[in-house]
């Protein structure tokens, strides 16, 4: 299954639009407007495998972060070499999203083209940007004006003061939650919905709105043990949706608002789009969440590749490759064990979300 995986977004595209071809899904392309680090074209593409008429829909997506991509996109190409169209019954379908952040997959970035993280961009802004407290006084640290010397120095005791102070899961609050106040901050929502936004809600709209039980499987990496798949649900005891994912992936489902992922809390996931899109559907959605590097190294990562974006001139710094190797490895495990992990726990919760949807 290595072959699955790819080294680059413009292999991961060609090898999930082959498998399609092949496989003899229906596949629709959108196309984004820029391009990537050689000039090639970008698009999130989308395969449907089943009856276009089915009702009971599991849309599973990858490279909502980007960089984080390589781990969704290896298990969609599998799932379409490996025909899993003729697992489903006519009244099934498996919808596979190519790609949410096209732009961020082909530069090696989590964030889009204008810095945003998608997962904090699906927020109703009609409803006024959320608060997010204690970010304003921690950017300057997060976001330093020299990657080395004496800026660097300043940040990292700032930040080291201030995890000694509050703890390390408030630092993780407050950075990660979303801020919407710093366009070239850390973890930005943006100010109104971003291309990848509009693109999937309206082909959701378009062609998603008839389903009646819907099971979302977004595929991240990057937090929790490595290799491992962390299945994070929405809401928490009580709430029908947590209990409707306990039902159907077992035990093993964490929840921020119960307090047991490695995630933190969050409004803007793809996942509201998606019920925006299809109010009818009953929706099970969940990030399904595999490990990498550990956490403070993951978090490094991140903070180096947007100060190489806001202050330190992208490709033309001298200590592009050294960060973008570090980000890369941050979210892509490349070793053989990593990728067999990730095919193994993809094809059991893809299973139990078919088989969820079939209540
Ligand atoms: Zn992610």
């Amino acid at each position: 299954m290595d072959r699955y995986f790819s080294v680059d977004y413009a292999g991961a595209r060609e090898k999930f639009l082959d498998a399609a071809k092949a496989t003899g899904a229906k596949v629709w392309q959108f196309e984004h407007p820029l391009t990537g680090p050689e000039g090639e074209a970008l698009g999130t593409d989308i395969a449907w495998l089943g009856s276009l008429a089915a009702r009971n829909i599991v849309v599973a997506g990858s490279a909502t972060h980007g960089v984080e991509g390589f781990c969704g996109s290896g298990c969609q190409t599998g799932f379409l070499l490996e025909n899993w169209g003729s697992r489903l019954n006519t009244n099934t379908a498996l919808v596979l999203v190519h790609a949410n952040n096209p732009h961020g997959f082909a530069h090696e970035r989590r964030v889009n083209e204008d810095n945003i993280d998608l997962n904090r961009n699906f927020i109703d802004f009609d409803a006024g940007r959320p608060e997010s407290p204690g970010y304003a006084d921690l950017h300057p640290a997060l976001v330093p004006e020299d990657w080395d010397g004496q800026a660097r120095e300043t940040a990292d005791a700032a930040i080291a003061a201030y995890i000694d102070r509050e703890g390390m899961p408030t630092f993780q609050q407050v950075t990660s939650r979303g801020q919407y106040t710093h366009p070239d901050g850390m973890f930005y929502g943006g100010l109104g919905p971003s291309w990848s936004r509009r693109t999937i809600e309206s082909f959701a709209r378009e062609h998603l709105g008839h389903a009646e039980h819907m099971g979302i499987v977004d595929f991240h990496t990057g937090l929790g043990p490595r290799g491992y798949g962390e299945i994070i649900g929405r809401g928490a005891a009580g709430d029908p949706q947590y209990e409707r994912t306990v039902a159907w992936y077992g035990s093993e489902v964490r929840s921020a608002a119960v307090g047991d992922s490695a995630s933190v809390r969050l409004n803007g996931t793809i996942d509201f789009g998606y019920r925006r899109a299809c109010p009818n559907a009953q929706q099970t959605a969940i990030t399904l969440e595999f490990g990498t590097l550990p956490l403070e190294v993951v978090h490094d990562a991140i903070r180096a590749d947007n100060w190489l974006y806001a202050k330190g001139g992208g490709s033309d710094s001298r200590l592009f490759a050294a960060i973008k190797s570090d980000i890369r490895a941050a979210f892509y495990g490349e070793d053989s064990q990593w990728k067999a992990d990730i095919w193994a726990r993809g094809q059991q919760i893809v299973e139990q979300a078919l088989a969820g949807v079939n209540g």
